[in-house]
């Protein structure tokens, strides 16, 4: 007998559901594109096999239990969006579908408490830069430790940068003002690289931006979004809602994945009080590329005294769920004595994806070798990207093949040719 997606019972996020399953027309055309086809080759893999599988869970057809496999190998990186001719929005079902799950699904206790360590850790900077340094000493025992914590530890870097000073509220623009923002500071990159923060600062007051950094601001809530927990997530765009202020050009982010995770927020707030307040922040987010690249520089970098080859790594967020691609790449153009190099499978994912280099570390070690020995045959000098764990996932795998390529955010190349240190070595 022929179901159909319960759409009502589903709430506000029924409808996209099923309007994603209906627009599948089975083509096949995002398999290649797929990261988990291309590692594991399996039809229930791919985004039209995951289709499948949500559609017939939903409809009654399949339990849950068998579905989950294949639902939890998905890294979210929306590359089949990317791919498909049809336009099936496939973020709008995996992401509702994976909390329709989290309400039924029975998680194993050593997984359910990595997932609550994860959950209660990474969106509070305090906590994960204390967690991050007992990892650092934990490092040596990682062969003892079952493989999804031995990959947490691997993935830390042997010493954390030094905590940045305390940022200002509000950093006003160098000259005459041009456009007025805010900016989220994200949390992972503020312990990890906080340098990227500083370095975006201070290249958007040179071109004329003044930059508002609210205190009351908190995490994105991409991290909970991805995983699940949805009260989680809402808590937080609640908490962002009331932190950034109206009077702005726009709320810019950093880190490709925050900035895909606010702009989910009329999704995440659909049917709720705040579903409009929600739909009208995610509308003004963008990342800080895509805003000075529609800005325009209004003073490029000197040119470099010696040529540089740049690789840019395209982050899944930034590419295929904001549609980022060109800007960037036009910043990195902006500054003379650059060559801009492409590497092979631009489109597939790193293996980085939130927290899956966690929880699944086999795909995503596969993953981050394949995309280490790419942009290591590009033969680059450096390679410039938009997300912090893109940046911690390539480094660990080019550490991991015993080469060298520094890894940088696209704002801290410009802001090193601005400060003619772009050919000093990168520490
Ligand atoms: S490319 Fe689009 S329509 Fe074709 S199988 Fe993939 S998701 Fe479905
Ligand atoms: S989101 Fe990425 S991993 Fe998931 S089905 Fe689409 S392409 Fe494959």
């Amino acid at each position: 007998m022929r179901h159909e997606i319960p759409v009502d019972a589903l709430g506000p996020q029924g409808q996209p559901m099923a309007d994603a399953v209906g627009s599948c027309v089975h083509c096949g055309f995002c398999l290649p594109t797929c990261p988990t086809y291309a590692t594991l080759g399996e039809e229930m893999d791919s985004p039209r096999g995951r289709i499948v599988v949500m559609r017939e869970v939903l409809e009654g057809g399949i339990e849950l239990e068998t579905a989950m496999p294949y639902i939890d190998n998905c890294l979210g990186c929306q590359a089949c969006e990317t791919a498909c001719p049809s336009g099936v929005q496939y973020g709008d079902l995996i992401t509702p579908f994976r909390a329709y799950a989290e309400e039924r699904r029975e998680r194993e206790p050593l997984e359910r408490a990595q997932r609550e360590l994860v959950l209660r850790t990474l969106p509070h900077p305090r906590r994960f830069r204390l967690a991050a340094r007992l990892g650092g000493v934990a490092k040596p025992l990682a062969g003892r430790l079952p493989s999804s914590l031995a990959a947490m530890l691997d993935l830390l870097p042997d010493t954390l940068p030094r905590r940045a000073r305390r940022l200002p509220e509000l950093v006003p623009a160098v000259g005459e003002r041009r456009a007025r923002v805010a900016l989220l500071t994200g949390c992972a990159q503020q312990v990890l690289a906080p340098g990227i923060t500083v370095a975006a600062l201070r290249v958007l007051a040179r071109n004329g931006v003044e930059v508002a950094i609210p205190r009351e601001q908190g995490c994105c809530g991409a991290l909970a979004l991805h995983t699940g927990a949805v009260e989680q997530a809402r808590g937080h765009a609640r908490r962002n809602l009331r932190a950034f202020p109206d009077d702005v050009d726009a709320v810019l982010t950093t880190a490709a994945g925050c900035g895909s995770g606010m702009r989910e927020y009329g999704l995440l707030l659909a049917g709720e009080p705040d579903e409009e307040a929600g739909a009208a922040l995610a509308a003004r987010t963008l990342d800080v590329s895509a805003f000075l690249a529609t800005l325009g520089l209004s003073a490029p970098p000197p040119p470099l005294e010696a040529p540089l080859a740049v690789a840019y790594h395209d982050a899944c967020h930034l590419a295929h769920a904001q549609r980022v691609r060109r800007e960037p790449r036009g910043l990195l153009r902006a500054i003379e004595g650059v060559t801009l190099v492409e590497p092979a499978e631009w489109e597939l994912c790193c293996g980085s994806a939130g927290t899956y280099n966690v929880e699944r570390p086999e795909i995503a070690g596969e993953l981050g070798e394949r995309k280490a020995r790419n942009l290591l045959a590009t033969g680059a000098d450096l390679v410039a990207t938009g997300n912090i764990g893109c940046m911690t996932q390539v480094e660990a795998h080019v550490r991991a093949l015993g080469r060298e390529l520094p890894v940088l955010h696209t704002l801290q190349v410009l802001d090193r040719a601005y400060a003619q240190t772009l050919k000093e070595p990168i520490a």
